[in-house]
């Protein structure tokens, strides 16, 4: 049975997606924009981003670090419903992910994180729970990245701590 302490746990995880994407994309650039998957157990997730190579244990490392500065920030998770003309027009593509949204969705929950300059760190179309803010994500830890080569898929399985 599955208490309220886990679907807690699994805001956190998936808010922690949101804040770990932004860090990869800061770190491997635009070619890692596209999220093909996410997955999400607990303190357990994983993020699979479209890429053309395995990045270095350097860049892994620099995109951990990132993460989790962005958390310590404790940046706000802005939550905004509006018609996807609008969004697409305001966001462009990038509130999409590799798959889209079916055609017959006309209005979408787009998840806003703002760094603390006002830059976007990530805005996604996204309909699941999150936290308010980046701060009680906790610290994010990455497992061991895998590339998967024939695919282009770059899986990057995390956990949140405590
Ligand atoms: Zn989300």
């Amino acid at each position: 049975m599955s208490g309220s302490g886990d679907h807690r746990d699994e805001v956190r995880t998936h808010t922690a997606l949101h804040v770990l994407k932004g860090a990869v994309v800061r770190v491997l650039g635009e070619g890692a924009m596209w999220t093909a998957s996410t997955y999400v157990e607990g303190k357990h997730g994983r993020l699979v981003v479209q890429f053309d190579r395995k990045p270095s244990e350097e860049e892994l490392k620099a995109i951990e670090e990132l993460a989790n500065s962005r958390v310590a920030e404790d940046l706000r998770v802005e939550v905004l419903r509006m018609p996807r003309e609008e969004a697409e027009r305001v966001y462009g593509e990038v509130v999409y992910d590799l798959f889209k949204v079916p055609d017959e969705v006309r209005e979408l929950h787009i998840v806003v994180i703002r760094d603390r300059d006002g830059s976007l760190w990530n805005v996604n179309a996204c309909n699941k729970q999150h936290l308010p803010s980046t701060g009680p994500v906790g610290r994010i830890r990455l497992g061991k990245a895998r590339f998967r080569h024939a695919k282009k898929l770059l899986e990057l399985p995390f956990d949140v701590e405590p």
